[in-house]
């Protein structure tokens, strides 16, 4: 296929290079799109945008394809996937600070799993990119002054002033950068992990990896997803966790479109500033701007269904953005909270499969279950869980595979849930509440999470 697909007039270029011609996607600008910066001056956000089409992109589309590939074995009910970070990444020294911490609770997330049923889990970071918030008030008051909220520090910086409330267009850059330095660290720590993996290979007792396969169903092409990017088995049986792709919302659409690519190998354009984009529930309008840049991508995209969300729309949004129903292009993240989702969600998955799509579903159990205790936003560990029970009797209960989850975690124990490995009331939370805008689990909440994740698999 492939060189012959590509627009006529279109100079070939190397994969993730920047393309010389406005790429399709680009057809969002004619729609309206909700939840974007107003930037302080627009003709330095121009040549941002400039800038940033010029620059190497982070991600490969050969990685994402693989990704892609990976997702639909999780569609089949082959593998789980993990996807779990930060509400809100923060830029500069302090997004490096916290990589190792992420990877390696959610890598732990993905070992105690994998090892309730003998099969890999995908794990994708919501990492290297989810510098952008959706905000459902404009404003905010604090100490009595009225302020523009923190929009993600692609767009403003946290602290409570008028002046870093700004939509600082140069924010764009920050936020490249710093991907690309969580990229690095990312890439660093796969390669000691893969050549931690060489020597024990390379040991005289130990058979070659491909002895250590799981008698799971899957094929050769998710064996070599899982063994550079999730995990191998060790030859003790156990799991050792690699690399992890990335994920975040795409909701800034002048940072997104800078790095919409084709790929002259297939004539696709990928969105190349992550792995799997995301699109949020408050961009999710059928004819809005995000549904129609995320449908001209070849990435596998996310999508979150709240509770509002009626069958027929969430049809609808299939239909767009998984035309070709193709296994694992769309995961359906569910987001009902603990007390709807046994009510809200039956309908929802019997309609998507009614229409032939062969989603991913995944159950984001934080974001309808947010409360507020002593003025600050956290959620009940408790009720994380029960969401999470829920989904599975809902998902079972339809015969479908429950495929996976979408977590807000740290890499640390931080106070910003409440309930077991954490603080037990309003007070306690004050001792290490560090998120820039989600309350996350912390480090014992996550693995507890991931326990209860095991249990029901095995059931
Ligand atoms: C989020 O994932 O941080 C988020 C804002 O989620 P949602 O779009 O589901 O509200
Ligand atoms: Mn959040």
């Amino acid at each position: 296929m492939i060189l012959t697909e590509t627009p006529p007039g279109t100079p070939p270029t190397t994969p993730g290079a920047p393309s010389a011609t406005i790429p399709p996607a680009a057809n969002w600008r004619t729609l309206p799109a909700v939840q974007q910066p107003t930037w302080s001056d627009p003709a330095l956000a121009a040549r941002v945008m400039d800038h940033l089409a010029l620059q190497p992109s982070l991600t490969a589309p050969a990685d994402v394809r693989r990704l892609g590939a990976a997702l639909a074995h999780v569609s089949a009910g082959r593998a789980f996937l993990v996807q779990a970070g930060d509400c809100a990444e923060p830029v500069g020294a302090a997004g490096l600070a916290a990589v190792r911490g992420k990877h390696r609770v959610i890598g732990e997330m993905a070992e105690i799993i994998s090892s309730a049923w003998n099969a890999p889990t995908v794990t994708v970071g919501r990492i290297a990119g989810q510098y952008a918030k959706p905000r459902s008030q404009p404003q905010e008051t604090v100490d009595g002054r009225t302020l523009p909220v923190f929009r993600g520090s692609m767009v403003n910086a946290p602290e409570p002033d008028p002046a870093a409330r700004r939509h600082d267009p140069r924010r764009m850059l920050t936020a490249y950068h710093t991907a690309r330095g969580v990229l690095g660290e990312l890439h660093l720590i796969a390669h000691e992990t893969a050549s931690g993996q060489l020597s024990e290979l390379w040991a005289p007792d130990a058979e070659p990896w491909t002895g250590q396969l799981p008698t799971r169903p899957w094929d050769g092409t998710l064996r070599s997803i899982v063994r550079d990017y999730g995990q191998t088995r060790r030859t003790d049986g156990t799991w050792r966790r690699t690399g992890m792709w990335t994920s975040h919302e795409a909701l800034v659409l002048d940072y997104e479109q800078a790095f919409v690519r084709l790929d002259p190998f297939t004539g696709e354009h990928y969105l190349l500033s992550t792995h799997q984009p995301w699109i949020g529930e408050r961009t999710r309008q059928t004819d809005g701007a995000h549904v129609a840049f995320a449908a001209r991508i070849a990435n596998p995209v996310g999508l979150k269904v709240g509770p509002d969300a009626d069958p027929a729309t969430v049809v609808e949004l299939c239909r767009r953005l998984d035309p070709h129903r193709r296994p694992g292009r769309l995961t359906l993240i569910t987001r009902m909270g603990a007390a709807r989702v046994r009510d809200r969600l039956p309908r929802i998955v019997r309609a998507v499969e009614e229409a032939g799509h062969e989603v991913v579903w995944a159950c984001d159990p934080m974001h309808g279950n947010t409360v507020t205790e002593g003025g600050r936003k956290t959620r009940h560990l408790s009720a994380v869980h029960d969401e999470i029970r829920g989904f599975f009797e809902v998902l079972r209960r339809a015969g479908q595979w429950p495929g996976g989850v979408h977590l807000e975690v740290a890499g640390d124990h931080v106070t910003e849930c409440l309930g077991d490995h954490g603080p037990k009331d309003a007070a306690g939370l004050a001792r290490a509440y560090r998120t820039l805008c989600d309350p996350r689990l912390n480090d014992d909440q996550a693995r507890a999470t991931a326990g209860l994740i095991a249990d029901l698999i095995a059931r």
